[in-house]
């Protein structure tokens, strides 16, 4: 037996459509649960008996899930709505440095040193910049969230094959080669308040420019993700 073939895109377009436009629908749904939770927790913001107090502490739980659920869907939409790209022939080294100055209050409190080499002359690049930078950030999320105790991450270009490859390493808990082998797949998380579509966007966002995405890690030493991206006709 041979084994199926991918979907064709244009179905993947339509079912990304279909999925998008429920979740959107959904949420506008979770939104008036939310806000009906938020005036219930108000009525019982002043409870008095065990009983008053027992039912804050469930409404105040039912708010976080519903908070969950949001965060979740708010996910599964920048997964699911990658479609036309606003493609320019860009400089990656300024796209990364803006994003690099965004990140660095978040990397100096978690006592993440954020190192980059990027030479000025990388040959340029057809991005969507906001998509791209919706993809990096979700690498050096990761990064900070594996060193938990801070660490070292460094970011590095160079020129590779008429484009640019791009390095993110970082120096935190590493992954299992059998943890390795399953990131990039939608929900695959080991964070309890993950949603496991970092990744997953990334990797789609990474394709969607002709690039390519992979990892190498080692337990307890560090992990390295590598981007490569065609240079601009
Ligand atoms: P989430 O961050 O919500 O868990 P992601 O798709 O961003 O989802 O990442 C999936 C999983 O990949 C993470 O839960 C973690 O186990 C692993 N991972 C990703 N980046 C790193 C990293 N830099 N170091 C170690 N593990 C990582
Ligand atoms: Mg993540």
């Amino acid at each position: 037996m041979t084994p199926a073939a991918d979907p064709p895109q244009s179905q993947f377009a339509e079912l990304a459509e279909l999925a998008g436009g429920f979740i959107h629908e959904f949420k506008n749904h979770l939104s008036t649960v939310g806000l009906n939770l938020q005036l219930l927790a108000e009525d019982f913001g002043t409870a008095e008996t065990h009983r008053e107090r027992r039912a804050l502490e469930r409404v105040q739980r039912l708010q976080h899930e519903c908070d969950r659920l949001v965060e979740v869907s708010n996910d599964f939409l920048r997964f699911a709505r990658i479609r036309d790209l606003d493609l320019r022939p860009t400089c990656l080294r300024s796209v990364i440095e803006e994003l690099v100055d965004f990140f660095a209050p978040s990397a100096r409190q978690a006592n993440v040193t954020l190192t980059t080499y990027l030479p000025a002359d990388l040959p340029l690049v057809s991005l969507d910049a906001d998509l791209f930078k919706q993809a990096l950030l979700n690498l050096m999320l990761n990064a900070e969230q594996a060193m938990p105790q801070g660490g070292e991450l460094i970011v590095q270009a160079c020129a590779d094959n008429g484009g640019v490859r791009l390095d993110l390493i970082d120096t935190g808990l590493g992954m299992t080669a059998d943890q390795a082998a399953q990131v990039f797949r939608p929900f695959f998380t080991t964070k309890p308040g993950g949603t496991g579509l970092g990744l997953a966007t990334t990797r789609r966002i990474a394709e969607a420019h002709g690039g390519t995405i992979e990892v190498e890690s080692d337990p307890g030493r560090g992990t390295k993700f590598t981007v490569r991206l065609p240079g601009a006709e």
